[in-house]
């Protein structure tokens, strides 16, 4: 849902406000939904649109044995919020640790999506 959309819908809810009492037959031909119910759902959702969320993607690609670069980037839009490196401490062993791990951000900074692991 648009916020063009949106505004459209108002408009025309104002408009028909002023000159009549609206009739829910009137307000089911102006939103174009079939039923009562089905016209209430559709004005919950002008009024509160589902979030767009997207997810961390990462891609790794080893630079040596003991170290990987993770490239982190926003699954709806492909922006890389930043990239950090991990190394194995011993080789051979134990889990490898972040050096300087990326800050995921709340919301994407180019397409707006929330972000939600
Ligand atoms: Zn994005």
């Amino acid at each position: 849902m648009t916020d063009a959309e949106r505004r459209e819908v108002a408009a025309k809810l104002r408009d028909m406000a002023c000159r009549a009492n609206p009739s829910w037959p009137a307000l089911m031909d102006l939103l174009k939904c079939p039923g009562r119910a089905v016209a209430v759902q559709y004005l919950a959702d002008l009024i509160e649109p589902d979030e767009r969320t997207c997810r961390v993607v990462t891609e790794m690609r080893a630079l040596s044995q003991t170290q990987d670069m993770h490239t982190k980037s926003c699954s709806s839009c492909g922006y890389v919020f930043g990239s950090e490196q991990h190394r194995q401490l011993l080789p051979g062993l134990g889990e490898r640790v972040a050096i300087n791990p990326v800050r995921i951000p709340k919301f994407c900074p180019n397409c707006g999506a929330k972000v939600v692991e």
